[in-house]
């Protein structure tokens, strides 16, 4: 099941929450698990937010770690000075070049590869100090300080919003760098290291729990953000965004791309004879009747009010047009049923419009309007297409 569906289940599944235990069986794990059911539109969104923290970040440790060089100095032996002094310049060097690389469009992909990089980079100054420092570093209590960095990384990891796929996948990457390191100098079964590894992994757990904990909030939000409350379709702002990204993918492609807009009819006339609270029902009704008619599409969205708006990409206008014809005998199919055994028929007006060459989302919008008026003007109940 799609991301969207999800949340319309949620939707309907809140309002009735009234314990913990419904609250945990209405949020799908599956969705702090791995990324598999989340939408484009999300993984674009949270891709941008962990791209924005990694520059960030990568500018931070771009400052701080030559900041260390004058305590380099005094601490480290002679010899060593200088082979730090080329790592710092390197480890200050490689997060300038993360922090000032920019992509175009935010990218799941591109997003998870910048993490790699953050953690790389830390990792590859990690390896190498403790290449140059040896054992000192466990002998001298003021060298404590180069051995922590796998430590803050694992905590700064903390800040993303990470599924617990890819939370794990990163502590691993961490764990690795350490364990291997430890190996190698013949150090990893010894009693302080292995304290040392079983901290690390706490940590991580900790990160790993704060990861899941801002994705919730931020699938929390996102959802509050894009849908509708009542119907649980997605709104406005959501459908206009589409509606950009499908133009031009429509263009660059070279095919089709149609749009419906409907508008209930005499909505008002529902809501005076019956109340609000029976029109709310009809809007829901409607909004299920254009779930089932479009099951393969998830551009619908309510558009404001008694009006929905159907995206129907690579559709023409006669495949539009029969679309829309489905809906309108659906509505005469399914009305209302109350709980106290009212039936409420209602209909819809639909204006249809397929994409012109030199059009934009706002003139095809205004062409779709005018179809929509042209139904209502010939007595509603009907399909109309723009001129
Ligand atoms: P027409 O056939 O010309 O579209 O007539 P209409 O009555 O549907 O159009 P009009 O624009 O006059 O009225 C729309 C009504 O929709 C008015 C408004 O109160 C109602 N409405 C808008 N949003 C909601 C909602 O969320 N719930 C309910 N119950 N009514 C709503
Ligand atoms: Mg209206
Ligand atoms: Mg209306």
């Amino acid at each position: 099941m799609k991301f969207e569906q999800q949340v319309n289940n949620q939707y309907t599944d809140e309002a009735v929450t009234t314990s913990f235990f419904d609250w945990l069986k209405s949020f799908s794990l599956q969705d702090l698990f791995s990324s598999h059911n989340h939408s484009d539109d999300f993984n674009g969104s949270r891709a941008e937010y962990i791209t924005v923290r990694v520059r960030l970040l990568a500018f931070i440790f771009a400052v701080l770690a030559p900041l260390w060089i004058p305590i380099d100095y005094f601490i480290l032996p002679e010899g060593d000075f200088v082979s730090f002094l080329l790592l710092r310049l390197a480890f200050t060097a490689f997060f300038l070049l993360l922090g000032f690389w920019s992509s175009g469009p935010h990218n799941l992909f591109l997003a998870r590869l910048r993490l790699v990089f953050f953690l790389a980079i830390p990792s590859l100054f990690y390896i190498a100090s403790r290449c140059i420092l040896g054992e000192s570093i466990q002998d001298e209590g003021a060298m404590i300080g180069y051995s922590f960095l796998p430590y803050l990384l694992a905590v700064f990891m903390a800040i993303f919003p990470l599924t617990l796929l890819e939370g794990v996948a990163y502590a691993v990457l961490i764990g690795i760098t350490f364990v291997s390191c430890e190996f190698y100098l013949g150090n990893l079964f010894t009693l302080v290291v292995l304290g040392d590894v079983w901290l690390l992994g706490l940590l991580a757990g900790i990160a790993v729990w704060a990861q899941l904990a801002q994705l919730y909030m931020l699938l929390r939000l996102y959802r509050e953000a894009t849908r509708d409350v009542l119907t649980g379709l997605v709104n406005r702002r959501v459908l206009t965004k589409w509606l950009d990204l499908e133009i031009l993918r429509t263009r660059e492609e070279k095919r089709p791309l149609s749009i419906l807009l409907f508008d209930l009819d005499r909505f008002k006339r529902i809501n005076d004879t019956y109340g609000h609270l029976t029109g709310d029902h009809v809007l829901q009704t409607f909004a299920r009747i254009l779930e089932s008619e479009f099951v393969n599409s998830k551009y619908i969205g309510r558009y404001g009010g008694e009006e929905f708006l159907a995206i129907l990409p690579e559709q023409n206008e006669e495949e539009a047009m029969a679309a829309a014809e489905r809906v309108r005998i659906a509505c005469h199919d399914n009305p209302l049923q109350t709980a106290d055994g009212k039936v409420i028929k209602f209909s819809v007006s639909i204006g249809v419009a397929e994409l012109r060459p030199e059009e934009n989302a706002d003139a095809l919008l205004l062409r779709v309007d005018k179809g929509l008026y042209h139904a209502k003007e010939s007595g509603r109940d009907l399909v109309a297409r723009s001129a």
